[in-house]
């Protein structure tokens, strides 16, 4: 709960809000953002790795707007996704991927030119090549491997990709496809196993996808120039240690050493990118004790901020006296902090010690720029949406 942790600006911009009637709040901090893109980018770059930026952990245009120009693409997961960001970020080069595509979503990547359309079985490539005729169109198969991934918050087993047998009928339908003049060309892999890993785990996934990947390239793809290998995201942030960010310099180096062969590696954070530059800003409507426990009613709740529900953790979190702050203050060592809705599930964090909090005080939770407002249940129980506040002293 020390305060000292949030940037001056942030606090600054939460209390206004306040003082405004304007929460609760997401509050984005775009020249953070900017920085953390730019060090990603730089450390990947020294290591010669692109680096794509995964929307689906946030599509907020005016996130978009920032991190696309630092990137070498974005990755996109639907239709709806790959319409928001080919608008929000004109002239990106844009990377579809995600099970069950529909023809529709299809077609609407190939009319608008998509940068690499990961596809997801052979069904899936048979219908690009179906739709596509003569066009090119430049796809990755997505590889479904059985490495076992220790510490993975997530393993993106089940309906994900291919096996090495289908992955084989799949390079062998491009190639006929191609013999017949389709435009569709698979250019290499996407491998997108787990999320969650920190910089040594990921990079021993690595080197097994590496391994196993050339040696599938070499097979498959003879001669193609300059094969790609997309490593996908996953990598780790910590809501229990918010001053703890993943390692990329680490990463990179850690990349830059292992042995590509001819092959361009990629890969496609999201979560890593934005988390840490989003705050949900809310205050405090009531406190009490009931059989013994100490709560905090928090303005907003889980259908704005979901992500400490979905992950099970406490949402880091930071308590500034309010501007119109009232009533006892309470001083506790293990305060559950809950929001607005009728379920015992709208938790935002547990066990979190308070010194004199008081009713109208702020509660700014950390690591709120990803998977945080786009994946909440807006329109339960019908409270309203937040305000939406930037902040980029280069504007
Ligand atoms: C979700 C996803 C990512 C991004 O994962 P993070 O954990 O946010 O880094 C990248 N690639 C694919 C295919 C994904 O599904």
């Amino acid at each position: 709960m020390r305060d000292d942790v949030l940037p001056e600006a942030v606090r600054e911009r939460a209390l206004a809000l306040a003082a405004e009637n304007q929460l609760p709040a997401y509050l984005y901090d775009l020249a953070a953002l900017r920085s953390q893109a730019a060090a990603i980018r730089d450390a990947l770059a020294g290591a010669g790795v692109d680096f794509l930026y995964a929307a689906k952990a946030n599509p907020d245009p005016a996130l978009l707007r920032v991190i696309a120009p630092l990137t070498d693409g974005i990755e996109v997961a639907s239709g709806g996704e790959l319409e928001h960001v080919m608008d929000a970020a004109p002239g990106a080069r844009v990377a579809f991927g995600g099970p069950g595509k529909t023809d529709r979503e299809l077609m609407a990547a190939i009319g608008r030119g998509v940068w690499r359309l990961h596809v997801e079985s052979v069904r899936e490539l048979n219908r690009v090549i179906a739709l596509a005729g003569r066009r090119p169109v430049d796809v990755l198969l997505r590889a479904n491997l059985p490495f076992g991934v220790s510490g993975a918050a997530l393993t993106m087993s089940g309906p994900f990709g291919m096996d090495e047998d289908t992955l084989a009928v799949a390079a062998r339908t491009a190639r006929d496809a191609a013999a017949a003049g389709s435009g569709v060309r698979v250019r290499g892999l996407h491998v997108h196993l787990a999320s969650g890993l920190d910089a040594g785990q990921k990079l021993t996934l690595d080197a097994r996808v590496l391994a196993w990947a050339r040696c599938w390239l070499e097979q498959y793809l003879p001669g193609r120039d300059r094969p790609e290998i997309n490593l996908g995201g996953g990598m780790t942030v910590d809501y229990a240690d918010p001053g703890r960010h993943f390692d990329w310099e680490a990463y990179a180096q850690g990349l830059a050493e292992l042995d590509r062969g001819p092959a361009v590696l990629r890969v496609e954070p999201g979560r890593s990118v934005s988390v840490h530059a989003g705050y949900y800003v809310s205050d405090v409507l009531d406190l009490k004790y009931t059989r013994g426990q100490a709560y905090a009613i928090a303005r907003g709740g889980t259908h704005h901020l979901r992500t400490p529900a979905t992950k099970g953790h406490s949402q880091p979190l930071v308590a500034l006296p309010g501007p119109g702050r009232s009533g006892e203050p309470l001083n506790d060592d293990e305060l559950t902090v809950v929001g607005q809705l009728c379920t015992p599930k709208d938790q935002l964090a547990t066990g979190v010690p308070v010194q004199d909090l008081c009713i109208g005080d702020l509660l700014v939770f950390r690591m709120a720029g990803a998977y945080a407002w786009n994946i909440s249940h807006h329109d339960f129980l019908m409270h309203p949406h937040p305000t939406f506040a930037y902040l980029d002293p280069a504007e």
